[in-house]
């Protein structure tokens, strides 16, 4: 039976030490301002208030002061953009995070690009994505920047592992390869297309470390996950009142060594992650420190 990782150990672990650096660093720097990290919301969705709750409730627990930015939903994307601008200068805002979902006719990969690559909260600009493959980056990307960090808690060590990663977006698979490269694992990134015309179960069952990014419940059988493997649920599917991962915990948590829940796995470590990098921002913007 799989030791089931609690995500909101490894999570109250990191922001503690995100809080003693936020203090160490205004202390060294007689910085008079918390770190400030503003949040871009465009129109009302419920599913974007609860995880922004989430993030305030994190963020002033450990010292980042969260300022709501709530735009109306008629905003046109170069409005948007003018905003994302203004704080970008605005010296008193360390950080920005755009909320999810943003109105059609407004694209997501544009006003991510708008922000200055140094008050990308949730490290997803091109500029700091690009610095992955350089092995430079110090802002990452959320998600999987917590999936490292679990693995590292675990004492998973990647040199030479087989790591398939199920999904490729941006903002999770992609990213998430590159990082475990880093590390030297073998990495195989599975997508649609593989699921289409490949074999994905078989690229699955070869994991000694086996990720799962791609938003359909329960999809992993266990009979896709070998013996002994790690398993890191990324997916989060409401199922009638029920929230499920992409992958089927009852039958894969029997053959698995270590594997995250859904929810309490991966979700609260990226919100830690968030905060890191909203006070790795702070340090960088106040300066050999
Ligand atoms: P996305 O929609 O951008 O990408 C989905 C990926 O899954 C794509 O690579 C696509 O090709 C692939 N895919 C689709 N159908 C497939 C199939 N049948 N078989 C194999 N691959 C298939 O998704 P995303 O934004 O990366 O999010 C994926 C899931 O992770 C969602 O459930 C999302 O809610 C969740 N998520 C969780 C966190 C967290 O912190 N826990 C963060 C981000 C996303």
């Amino acid at each position: 039976m799989a030791k089931v990782i609690q995500g909101k150990e490894i999570a109250r672990r990191i922001n503690d030490d995100v809080r003693s650096e936020i203090q160490r660093c205004s202390r060294k720097s007689g910085k008079k301002h918390l770190p400030r990290l503003v949040s871009i919301t465009v129109g009302h969705s419920e599913d974007a208030e609860i995880y922004m709750n989430m993030q305030k409730k994190t963020a002033e627990h450990i010292g980042i002061d969260f300022i709501l930015c709530e735009l109306d939903a008629s905003i046109t994307q170069e409005v948007l953009i003018e905003e994302v601008r203004r704080l970008n200068e605005d010296k008193t805002v360390t950080a920005i995070i755009v909320q999810k979902p943003l109105p059609e006719g407004i694209s997501h990969d544009k006003i991510i690009a708008a922000i200055a690559p140094q008050k990308d909260a949730e490290g997803i600009h091109p500029y700091n994505l690009g610095r992955i493959l350089r092995r430079e980056a110090d802002i990452l990307p959320c998600t999987p920047g917590a999936i490292m960090k679990i693995l590292d808690a675990e004492k998973v060590d990647l040199y030479g592992k087989e790591v398939v990663i199920i999904g490729h977006s941006a903002i999770v698979g992609k990213p998430l390869s590159l990082m475990m490269l880093n590390q030297m694992a073998t990495t195989t990134v599975c997508h649609l297309g593989t699921a289409e015309k490949g074999d994905l179960a078989a690229h699955a069952r070869r994991a000694d470390i086996l990720v799962v990014a791609v938003g359909r419940p329960e999809m992993v059988k266990g009979d896709w996950v070998s013996e002994g493997a790690a398993v890191i649920d990324v997916g989060i599917n409401k199922t009638g009142d029920r929230i499920v991962g992409d992958v089927c915990f009852p039958e894969v948590s029997k053959k698995a060594s270590i594997i995250t829940p859904v929810p309490g796995g991966v979700g609260p470590v990226t919100v830690s992650i968030l905060m890191r990098n909203v006070s790795r921002a702070y340090r960088s913007q106040n300066v050999q420190i």
